[in-house]
């Protein structure tokens, strides 16, 4: 591929779809939309609306040359195939033959790379964000459930089966209040860390919620003084440093990157998060490994999305 051209990107996740238009080789995006309109009731929808998103997309922009179509997607992912996205209710859905169909039947045979939005968002860190002065890091999403990926060499570390990390089903909490986890399993981290589990947690502890609470509403009442909320968050800083440390003790990261929508109550999470990974990881990877906080934001998993097309 010719990296001085331009790739289209998209990120789908639970609720919405944000795209963009990004040059791999410097990460500028040409465009950057962060709320998609397009169908998500099905992958094949989805495929189906793709092309005359992407010519909406192209409309205005001169010289336009696209290379390929990258997708980071909140689900577990395959060679090409979304095995099993919860959330979106997608399951053994071929999507790359799917897009590519669909763009072969308006004129274009493009690369079409797939891959999990955890695995996305610590390539997108890793080459283009706080990460990229260090080899083997370990990014971390804080958002409905905990995404997340490990590049080791340059690389996502895949595992046997093809789905590490999910760093969000670690198995952390033995306790009663915690809610159950959306994989069907108990005791995981995102359980009690999620944005679901912190909003139920609230609840428990006495916080005063309706259905439309969210972390946002509880940080707001947090940076007000309420008490309640300030030691939840002091707790999930402790869970999250808990479940981090381990992950640390066993694939001793350079450094670690925090995202996501709930690490925006980063200044309630993170004493306890740092002093809980400071007791409990081994004392002989204790202060190396170093912790940093997305700057990227909401543009980290596009940006891994344009990184992996690069690559095919
Ligand atoms: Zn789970």
């Amino acid at each position: 591929m010719n990296l001085n051209e331009t790739v289209f990107v998209f990120d789908v996740g639970g609720s919405a779809v944000k795209a963009g238009v990004v040059s791999p080789d410097t990460g500028d995006f040409v465009k950057h939309v962060e709320n998609l309109d397009i169908a998500t009731a099905s992958a094949y929808e989805f495929a189906k609306a793709l092309p005359d998103a992407i010519e909406l997309l192209a409309k205005d922009i001169d010289n336009f040359k696209p290379a390929g179509i990258g997708i980071s997607l909140a689900g577990l992912c395959k060679d090409g195939i979304v095995v099993e996205a919860p959330n979106l209710k997608w399951f053994n859905a071929p999507l790359v033959v799917m897009v590519k169909d669909a763009m072969k039947n308006v004129g274009h045979n493009l690369p079409i790379s797939l891959e999990n939005d955890g695995d996305c968002f610590a390539l997108g860190e890793w080459k283009y964000g706080v990460a990229k002065e260090y080899r083997d890091i370990l990014g971390i999403t804080l958002g409905t459930g905990i995404g997340g990926g490990f590049i080791i060499d340059g690389k996502i570390f895949r595992g046997g089966m093809g789905f590490s990390i999910e760093p969000g089903h670690i198995k952390v909490n033995y306790e009663i209040d915690t809610p159950p986890c959306g994989c069907g399993g108990r005791y995981c981290l995102e359980a009690g860390t999620g944005a679901a589990g912190i909003v139920h947690t609230y609840k428990v502890k006495g916080g005063s919620v309706d259905e439309n609470t969210t972390v946002l509403d509880i940080a707001a009442r947090a940076e007000e003084g309420e008490e309640i909320a300030q030691a939840l968050f002091r707790r999930i800083g402790r869970r999250l440093g808990i479940g981090l440390a381990g992950l640390s003790n066993l694939l001793n990261p350079e450094a670690v990157v925090i995202g996501g929508g709930v690490s925006s109550a980063r200044k309630f999470i993170e004493p306890s998060l740092r002093s809980m990974l400071e007791s409990e990881t081994l004392v002989s990877i204790r202060g190396k490994s170093v912790l940093l906080w997305s700057e990227l934001l909401n543009k980290a998993n596009l940006l891994g999305a344009a990184a992996m097309v690069a690559k095919l």
